[in-house]
This record gives structure tokens, C-alpha cells and sequence, in this order.
């Protein structure tokens, strides 16, 4: 007789920390304005702190109206006399050596980022940092072939940029905003979010290290009335702006009437959409990545499953299954899957929509793991029979919290992922190329996946329909808001 194959499953993995040794954090940062770091006028500086270990990392300054001033004022001046003066092909060389330095020192951003924001090193290393050096070299390469990006016009750049960035990437938010306006010769002014400034600061050291002339980019660090002060400025040409559908409706009014160019990269309630024809054990590890990588706060994460109703028992089953593996914990550990929440603040909206949900009726899942005492945590989490109605479905929660809905056709399955207010992504799987056109050309969202999710690439536009903002960033399309053409 065979003998029975069994399975230990209490089994764990030993903790593999990465080191911390190669990161030199200084205890308190200035605002670096015009090449260097210089003390606030405010007299004003805030905490940031790991969100998993509640544990202070720096004291950073809050820049209040006058500092952000004498940033923009800095940017006008090297705009006016050194970078839009440059040969296209020497601003090009800078923006490599950027992006060389940032490879160079990829372990320490790592470390860095998820220490301030609470993500897994696993991301952070293999998707934050490499993605970041990626978009400096891409855009690098376009500096001096704009005239062939459009042809037969005559682009110019605007002049000052200012750029306001969320907490869940904020290395990678920073190159998306920085190599564009850099390659096509605007100088810029950015604030990173309160949350998570430090990888902004040290990305500032690099800045100085690749020599970028006085001024061409300066950062201001703050919360919520730095980023105002900076989009209300007089002296900026143009907002670009990643953050909640809110603040990015309060920034366009503001800017109505102003003349200032914008783009706006705002949040997004993605439906990934599984065919009973799909390979069903690549979906759940599609689904799980959807919306648990990152803790779920991911503007683009899969938060909605439209699961066709003959396989959503045995789907569902294998995605609890599969949860039950996941490993939360030190975001330092490179064996973890989900790490911290970013702040007090996020992880009490999560809960409220945890309690919300089960209010509402649908039916809470949650894997046994325990979490840790100290910092800031919410279990990876699905409600299964949620209805389209349900605020769970349509507001964007931007946590690790997944809704599961069913459905019969191809066309509700439409309907119901088109359904919310926001269309910035969404996901396939189905075995059939035709179908995954068909879908693909009829959901109202700007990028969308088939038979995978959340991956990137510097060539290719990213960007939201509805309330998930306005205008492209990344690829080609991503020059375009920083130029004029006439
Ligand atoms: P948020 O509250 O809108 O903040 C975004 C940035 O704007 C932060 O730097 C924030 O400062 C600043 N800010 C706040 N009030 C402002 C104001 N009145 N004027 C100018 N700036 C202001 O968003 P968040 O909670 O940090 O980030 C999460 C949101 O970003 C989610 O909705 C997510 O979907 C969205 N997101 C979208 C994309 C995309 O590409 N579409 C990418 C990533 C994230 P402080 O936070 O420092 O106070
Ligand atoms: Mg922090």
C-alpha cells in the first residue's frame, strides 16, 4: 500500500531581517532649497515615525508659507538662468546620473522606505526602488528627443512645477513626478507626504550628489498646508497632484481661473474580474496580490472580485486558504507579505469600514495570524456576499480589504465593475483572448490587466477616468502635461 503523503502545517519561517547598518538616518532634516538643506523660517519641525514600531526616526521640517515661497522663488531663478538655457542633452545626463545613484544606493532606500512607511522590504526592494531608478532612466532618454515625441510642434517647457505625492509610494511618486518635468525643463517644488518623508530627503542628498544646478528641484516637507501653499502659489506653472479624490477637488478648484496647466492622480475602487474559464490557482495568487500587496494601499489595488457564480465557492474557499498562509508582520523581514498600516489615522478609517461592512451584511473573513503589539495593524480581511450598493463596494477604502460579488454574464460583470464613481484599473482572467478584448474595450477604467495586476513599467501611461483624476503620467503621454506645444 502507498504510504499517505502528510503535511506538517504548523511549520514557520525562520525571521530573516534585513540589516539596518547601511542607513544613515540624521536626526532632524531641514528643507532642501536652492541644492541644500537650510532650517525652516517656520522654526517648525514634526515627527515621522515607523508605523511598526511606533518608534521616532527623524525630526522633519514644516514648511510654512515663506519657506515654500523661497522654494518656488529658487526654482523661478533656475529656470530663468541655468535649465531652460541647457542643451537638452545636458539636462539628459543629469537625469541619468540620478537614476544611477539611486540604484547604487537601492538597498538603503529600501530599508528606508519601509521603515518610514510600514510596506514589506520585499516590495519595497523589488518594486519601489528599482521602479523609481527605472523612470529616471526613461525619462532621462527622452530629454533631448522631445521634438520627435511630437513631431511637426514646437515644445516648451512651462517653467515651475509644483508636486504633491501620497504616502503608499513615496520614492516612487517622487520619480514619477521629478524625471518628467526634469527631462522636459521644468524646474520643480515638491512636497512629500507627512507620513513619509524620508525617502524624498534622501532622494534630495542624491539630487546634490548627481550635481543638478541650485534650485532645478527643491523639497519642502509639511502636511496638508504646505501642499496648499505650494498649489496656491502665484509663481508656479504648473500642479501635478497624486492623493484622495477630495483634496484633488478641492485643488481643482482652487486652480479654476488660475491658468495654471494640471493633472491629478486621484483614488480608484478596482473590480478584477474572474472568468469561470480562468486558471484558477494563478487568479488567487493574482487576487491576493491585487489587494494585499502593500497592505492594500495601492490607489490601483484590486479591491473589488467579480467572481462568475459557477466557481465562486471553490474560488473563495481557495482564497481563504491561501490567506491563512500570508505572513503579517516586521516589514523588515524579507518573509513578510503584509506589513504595517501607514498611520494611526489610516488604520482607524480601515476599521471604520470593518465595522461598516459587517453592518451592511456582508460576511467578514479574516486568517487567524496575531499580529504584533506595538505599531499600527489590520489583518488581511475579505467580505464575501457584498452588494453593489454597499458602501464597502463603493468607496474607497485603501486597506488590505477585499469585497467579493458574483456574477452570471459577461455583461453584468460590466455593469457591476463599472459601476462606482472612480475608473482608474481593473483586471481579467479568462482563458480566451477575445473575451479579454472584449472586456478590456468596454471597462471605463484607464489601465487594466489580463491573467495578472499591479505591474508597471516607465513606458506605459497611467491615469484614471471619473473621480480618478485627470491626465496621464508615465510613458509618452506623461511629457505632455509639462510642455506647452504652440
Ligand atoms: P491625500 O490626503 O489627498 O494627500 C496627498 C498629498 O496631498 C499629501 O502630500 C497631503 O499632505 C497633501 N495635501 C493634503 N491636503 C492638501 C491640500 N488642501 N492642498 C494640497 N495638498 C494637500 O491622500 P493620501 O491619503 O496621502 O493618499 C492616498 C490617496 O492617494 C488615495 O486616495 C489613493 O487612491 C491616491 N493615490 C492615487 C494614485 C494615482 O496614481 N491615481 C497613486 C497613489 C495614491 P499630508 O498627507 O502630508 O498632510
Ligand atoms: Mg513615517
Amino acid at each position: 500500500m502507498a504510504s499517505k503523503l502528510t503535511f506538517d502545517t504548523d511549520w514557520t519561517y525562520a525571521p530573516a531581517p534585513e540589516g539596518t547598518a547601511n542607513v544613515k538616518l540624521e536626526k532632524r532634516y531641514g528643507l532642501f532649497i536652492n541644492g541644500r538643506f537650510t532650517e525652516p523660517k517656520s522654526g517648525k519641525y514634526f515627527r515621522t515615525i515607523s508605523p511598526s514600531t511606533e518608534k521616532k526616526l527623524a525630526d522633519v521640517a514644516d514648511a510654512g508659507p515663506d519657506d515654500v515661497d523661497r522654494a518656488v522663488k529658487a526654482a523661478r531663478r533656475a529656470y530663468d538662468t541655468v535649465w531652460s538655457k541647457m542643451k537638452p542633452s545636458e539636462r539628459g545626463k543629469y537625469i541619468f546620473r540620478i537614476a544611477r545613484i539611486v540604484q547604487e544606493r537601492s538597498r538603503e532606500f529600501a530599508v528606508i522606505e519601509s521603515m518610514d512607511g510600514g510596506k514589506p522590504i520585499r516590495e519595497s526592494r523589488d518594486v519601489d526602488v528599482p521602479l523609481a531608478a527605472a523612470h529616471f532612466f526613461y525619462y532621462a532618454g527622452w530629454a533631448d528627443k522631445l521634438d520627435y515625441a511630437f513631431p511637426g510642434k514646437s515644445p516648451r517647457a512651462l517653467g515651475v512645477a509644483g508636486q504633491v505625492i501620497p504616502w503608499n509610494f513615496p520614492l516612487l511618486m517622487a520619480a514619477w513626478k521629478i524625471a518628467p518635468a526634469l527631462a522636459t525643463g521644468n524646474t520643480v517644488v515638491l512636497k512629500p507626504a507627512e507620513t513619509t518623508p524620508l525617502t524624498a530627503l534622501k532622494l534630495a542628498e542624491v539630487i546634490a550628489e548627481a550635481d543638478l544646478p541650485p534650485g532645478v528641484v527643491n523639497i519642502v516637507t509639511g502636511a496638508g498646508e504646505t501642499g496648499a501653499a505650494l498649489v496656491n502659489h502665484p509663481g508656479i506653472n504648473k500642479i501635478a497632484f497624486t492623493g484622495s479624490t477630495a483634496v484633488g477637488k478641492k485643488i481643482q478648484s482652487d486652480l479654476a481661473g488660475t491658468g495654471k496647466k494640471f493633472t491629478l492622480e486621484l483614488g480608484g475602487k478596482a473590480a478584477n474580474i474572474v472568468f469561470e474559464d480562468a486558471p484558477i490557482d494563478q487568479a488567487v495568487e493574482g487576487i491576493i496580490n491585487a489587494i494585499f500587496f502593500n497592505q492594500g494601499h495601492v490607489c490601483c489595488a484590486g479591491s473589488r472580485l467579480l467572481v462568475q457564480e459557477s466557481i465562486a465557492t471553490s474560488l473563495v474557499q481557495k482564497l481563504k486558504d491561501r490567506m491563512e498562509t500570508l505572513i503579517v508582520g516586521d516589514p523588515l523581514d524579507k518573509n513578510t507579505d503584509v506589513g504595517a498600516i501607514n498611520s494611526r489615522m489610516q488604520l482607524k478609517k480601515i476599521e471604520y469600514y470593518l465595522k461598516l461592512g459587517r453592518e451592511e451584511g456582508a460576511d467578514m473573513y479574516q486568517p487567524a495570524c496575531t499580529l504584533p503589539e506595538k505599531g499600527f495593524w489590520c489583518r488581511p480581511t475579505l467580505f464575501d456576499h457584498a452588494s453593489q450598493s454597499h458602501r464597502i463596494v463603493q468607496e474607497e477604502i485603501f486597506g488590505p480589504v477585499l469585497t467579493i460579488q458574483t456574477f452570471r454574464t459577461a455583461e453584468e460583470a460590466i455593469e457591476k465593475a463599472n459601476n462606482t464613481p472612480f475608473g482608474l484599473s481593473g483586471g481579467v482572467w479568462t482563458d480566451k483572448g477575445a473575451k479579454i478584448f472584449e472586456m478590456t474595450s468596454r471597462l471605463r477604467a484607464g489601465v487594466i490587466w489580463a491573467n495578472t495586476f499591479n505591474k508597471f513599467d516607465p513606458g506605459s501611461p497611467f491615469g484614471g477616468y471619473k473621480e480618478s483624476g485627470l491626465g496621464r503620467e508615465g510613458g509618452m503621454h506623461g511629457l505632455l502635461p509639462y510642455l506647452s506645444l504652440n
